[in-house]
């Protein structure tokens, strides 16, 4: 299967990105690479001339761009979410390299839909935004100047993506693991989260006031197991009969 078959489940989504000019080029970056689908959230200046201009050829991605009000809404029906980090972060999560992410994105993309995150050009991605991610990838650029250019770190992960097409071409990749039942998207495992934290509160488990770090953990925690939807409906259920049995 080629990557434009893919196209459509390869999101590659920019958050509040500042200048105009690194959304045109990351357009331009995607198309280079065979990929289409760009989301924005909150851009500072858009749409903008400057935009258009850096994606030179690539106009019609910069046209059929969708602009969003939060990250949330940016991959709610996404199966695999992957944030992308100029640098080392407090809390460990699991990471892939360049290569590993264009890999998975590639073969997941196969069956649902897929987000590649990227931040701000002055401070990255938010910590609650990272943590909406099952994985985090870094480019090993200088440690001692590690951050690259916006666009061009899109058009690092998005070659990736593209090698791992040529592989797959090139019968070189592995095939995706069968599974009966879809993934959970990001939206149903949001809600998910909700139900947890409200749960919680009720059983008095936790301060809804003080300890975030557990609700940290819980996200890394079901970030890494990646349940499939059914799973998540029967954790719904469970917790919802929690709820019943301690307002009795
Ligand atoms: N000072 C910010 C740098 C942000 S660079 C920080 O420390 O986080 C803007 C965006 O480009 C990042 O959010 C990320 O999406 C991407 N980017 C830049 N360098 C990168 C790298 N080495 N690896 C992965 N993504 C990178």
């Amino acid at each position: 299967m080629s990557i434009s078959e893919r196209q459509a489940n390869i999101r590659i989504v920019l958050v509040n990105t500042t200048h105009p000019g690194n959304i045109g080029g990351a357009a331009r970056a995607m198309k280079n690479m065979g990929l289409a689908e760009l989301y924005l959230v909150q851009p500072k200046e858009y749409p903008a001339p400057r935009a258009v201009w850096r994606a030179a050829g690539a106009r019609d991605v910069l046209a059929n761009a969708t602009i969003v009000e939060s990250v949330d809404e940016a991959i709610a029906d996404c199966g695999l979410v992957v944030g992308t980090s100029a640098r080392e972060r407090r809390i460990p999560w699991p990471l892939l390299n360049p290569r590993e992410c264009g890999e998975k994105i590639y073969l997941e993309a196969e069956k649902h839909k897929t987000a590649l995150l990227f931040g701000r050009e002055d401070r990255g991605l938010t910590n609650d935004e990272l943590q909406k991610c099952h994985y985090h990838v870094h480019i090993p650029s200088n440690p001692e100047y590690s951050s690259l250019n916006l666009a061009t770190a899109v058009q690092v992960l998005a070659y990736e993506v593209r090698m791992a097409s040529l592989a797959d071409e090139q019968g070189n990749l592995p095939s995706l693991t069968d599974w009966d039942q879809p993934p959970v998207s990001a939206g149903d495992l949001e809600y998910f989260h909700e139900h947890l934290a409200t749960t919680m509160a009720d059983l008095k488990f936790y301060d809804p006031e003080n300890p975030k770090q557990l609700l940290t953990r819980m996200r890394r925690l079901f970030n890494r197991v990646r349940m499939d939807e059914m799973e998540v409906s029967i954790l719904r259920g469970l917790l919802s009969s929690v709820q019943r049995t301690i307002k009795k």
